[in-house]
């Protein structure tokens, strides 16, 4: 789950919606732009195509015995053209989804790994700044530390992917990197087993990525991320590291907001430093105040003003740009403070349930008809539609946690 400089992954975040492999679109470089699933390939007969591989390959730079290895005998899979181009989008609540990412046990598993590897993890934070908890969450989330891999062939999968319309030109590149790593001598194609995605390793690399931030942390002369804890943890690290995380700073904390609040104050889009938060009511989950310190964090409603509420520093935003979907990102920062011992989830007083993307999509054209800056009705909850919400529930009124109702829905419905 790894994204990007080149991955800028917009935080442009999708509300809700997630994919069921949350994994699927995480990492994808902004420069390229996937083509809609119904594209028509026009690469020709696989085999054909992968000659062309091939020549641009040794043109690169790569060994002609890493091709025969890895190429020789290819064929596409279209099993994966068929997964890729059919993934549904559906509304499923923040709780419903945590409940079965971030499970007991897998807080459990993350705690022993710390200990197993504590020696490895404390070197690792001294090199790259951090936490333990952090990579352990997402080695946890991404494979359970190895027993959840796949079971695909990646050169396999990387070439069909870059065969096929939807996202060749990305996967294109993908391949070249697969192929560079085994050229330099990190894995054979042999081991390289994982999803239908194309990633590697126990925290489900990009290719591109894992040429770019994997190290040997164990001394072999490698780079592999399917066998070896400690390069597993030290490449990990290395690479949130380059995504921007501050050592020492949290990444995000459970809190309890007072019954009357601001809530237009609620949205990544909103910093403000933490003793200002703390001034306007808000505690730690339990109940304690809240460090009275000046940096600055964003209050995030999961499921309204009635659901579970955090507040979310700067180092948050390691996590939106690992996966876009914002109820993954959150599950995965919420999954890192409990493996540190934060006590279970607070499920809020009222949490609401989310819309379908009918529903949303309605409430977008309602809210464009009334004059709201949005580009279109997509049926998707980014940041304009709910900036659109929140200023919408202000002119009427209610509470404005810019959270997508039916009530809201009827109401601006009545109001025509
Ligand atoms: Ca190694």
């Amino acid at each position: 789950m790894s994204p990007l400089h080149v991955f800028a992954r917009a935080t442009s975040v999708v509300l809700l919606l997630t994919t069921l492999m949350a994994r699927a679109h995480a990492q994808e470089p902004v420069k390229f732009v996937s083509k809609p699933p119904n594209c028509q390939n026009t690469s020709g007969p696989f085999d054909r195509w992968l000659q062309g591989v091939r020549q641009e390959a040794l043109k690169r730079g790569i060994h002609q015995p890493t091709l025969t290895a890895a190429l020789d005998g290819l064929t596409e899979d279209r099993d994966i053209i068929r997964i890729d181009r059919g993934q549904s989008f559906f509304a499923q609540s923040f709780l419903d989804f945590q409940a079965k990412l971030a499970t007991s046990n897998r807080v459990s598993s993350g705690k022993e790994k710390m200990r197993q590897h504590a020696a490895i993890f404390q070197r690792e934070e001294a090199q790259f700044g951090v936490p333990a908890a952090v990579i352990t969450a997402f080695w946890a989330l991404e494979s359970d530390f190895g027993s959840g891999m796949g079971k695909r062939p990646v050169m396999r999968s990387l070439a069909t992917l870059a065969w096929d319309c939807r996202r060749g030109e990305m996967f294109r590149e993908e391949l070249f990197a697969a192929l560079q790593i085994v050229d330099r001598g990190d894995l054979m194609p042999s081991e390289m087993i994982s999803s239908w995605a194309g990633e590697l390793g126990q925290t489900q690399m990009l290719p591109t990525l894992y040429l770019k931030y994997a190290v040997d942390f164990d001394g072999d002369g490698k780079r592999n991320l399917f066998k070896s804890a400690p390069d597993i943890i030290g490449s990990t690290g290395n690479f949130i590291k380059s995504l921007g995380w501050t050592r020492g700073q949290p990444w995000l904390v459970e809190v309890r907001v007072p019954s009357k609040f601001s809530w237009e104050k609620a949205g990544l889009d909103i910093k403000q430093p933490t003793a200002a938060w703390a001034k306007q009511g808000i505690t730690l989950a339990n109940g304690q105040p809240l460090a009275a310190d000046q940096l600055e964090a964003s209050l995030v409603l999961l499921q309204g003003r009635g659901g579970p509420a955090f507040l979310a520093y700067p180092n948050f935003k390691v996590f939106t740009e690992w996966n876009q979907s914002l109820n993954y990102a959150v599950t995965a920062a919420y999954l890192a403070t409990r493996i540190e011992g934060a006590p279970p989830l607070n499920r809020g007083p009222a949490p609401a349930t989310p819309l379908p993307p009918e529903a949303i999509k309605d409430l977008q054209t309602v809210l464009i008809r009334a004059g709201h800056s949005l580009a279109e009705a997509d049926g998707k909850l980014g940041y304009a539609t709910r900036a659109a919400i929140r200023q919408a529930q202000l002119t009427a009124g209610l509470p404005a946690d810019g959270y997508p109702s039916l009530d809201l829905l009827d109401r601006l419905r009545a109001k025509r």
